[in-house]
């Protein structure tokens, strides 16, 4: 099924439910993919017969199960569709993970990439999306005499090459066996993620717009650290923290957040933990007596949605800092490894 340029293969789902006898299915999909959430669940309910309930949540990544909220309802298998697994990450509930797989050819904008390289050896990296591609990137790297290397990551990384915006241990692997990265994909996140975690140039090329970018995430990056040193100098008054405990299964730093209130009463600062599964500004704006938010949760509440929320809200990192337990030329990217 062609969806917005991706391709889902549903007749894999349909096959994943019938073979397990499912009779009651929960569709997981992200916000690009809901357009056509009732096409789907009515694919998917004529050809299986079963029930299909669509989860109206925000679901952002395969961090996100399902399964939990979904207790007594009666559902016997989760589609998660637009992800691909966490492999560390076990669901109550069995769940079926169908990628949304990009049907854009890389090798023109990879090609398009090459002369803004740097050196011979070139880390790749990639999104879930992009995955199916990596040996056309390869090839086409190798037909111009360069060394694509590509790294494993950790627990949390279902596959070679692949990063998410809270892991970049893919990268963090090889860096010190290449000259520069590329990444093949879309949006200034990961790009900007990237280059951060690594401190290498990336070149990011993304095969849905045809655009090559390096010095615009060189740009991002120094806008991102701006934000990043601004926040902390906000929170250095502050005396009430608030600490953003994730509860969705793969944003859970418990022990980090335990760590960072022993961190805050040392330094003789009041703070309360807070279990929150989708933080919105709306959900904090009412913890009035909190002065700062720092979140153990998904790394982009903090760095992408800062300019959203009225008070400071910063990483694990940030608060190091602030705290003087990192030098801020020694600031690092906050990742959830595994
Ligand atoms: S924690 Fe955030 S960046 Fe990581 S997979 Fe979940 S939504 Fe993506």
């Amino acid at each position: 099924m062609n969806l917005n340029g991706y391709r889902i293969d549903i007749d894999r789902i349909i096959t994943s439910i019938t073979t397990a006898h499912a009779r009651t299915i929960a569709i997981q999909l992200p916000e690009g993919l809901r357009q056509h959430a009732m096409t789907l669940a009515e694919r998917i309910s004529k050809k299986t017969k079963a029930t299909v309930m669509v989860c109206a949540d925000p679901c952002y990544g395969a961090c996100d199960l399902a399964a939990d909220r979904l207790k007594g309802l009666g559902v016997d298998l989760i589609v998660h569709i637009g992800h691909i697994e966490i492999p560390v990450l076990k669901s109550a509930t069995p769940t079926v993970y169908a990628n949304a797989v990009s049907m854009r050819d890389p090798a023109k904008v990879v090609a398009a990439a090459i002369p803004k390289l740097t050196g011979i050896r070139i880390g790749i990296e990639t999104t879930a999306q992009h995955l199916g591609e990596l040996t056309t990137i390869e090839d086409t790297l190798r037909n111009h005499g360069l060394v694509p290397v590509v790294g494993r990551g950790d627990g949390r990384i279902a596959a070679m090459g692949q990063i998410l915006g809270c892991d970049f241990s893919s990268a963090t692997d090889i860096q010190d066996q290449v000259d520069c990265f590329l990444f093949v994909g879309s949006g200034m996140f990961h790009p900007v993620g990237l280059a951060l975690a690594t401190r290498k140039p990336v070149v990011a090329a993304d095969p849905y717009t045809g655009v090559v970018s390096r010095e615009e995430i060189e740009t991002e990056k120094d806008a991102l650290l701006r934000q990043r040193y601004a926040a902390i100098a906000s929170a250095q008054t502050a005396s009430r923290f608030g600490i953003i405990l994730g509860v969705k299964a793969g944003q859970q730093r418990r022990d980090q957040a335990l760590q960072l209130q022993s961190l805050l009463t040392e330094a003789g600062k009041t703070s309360m933990l807070l279990l929150l599964d989708q933080c919105s500004p709306v959900v904090l704006q009412s913890f009035a007596e909190v002065e700062c938010f720092v979140s153990t949760a998904c790394p982009r509440i903090a760095l992408d949605d800062a300019a959203l929320y009225a008070r400071p809200v910063l990483t694990p990192v940030d608060l190091e800092v602030v705290l003087g337990r990192r030098p801020w030329d020694e600031y690092v990217f906050d990742q959830i490894l595994g």
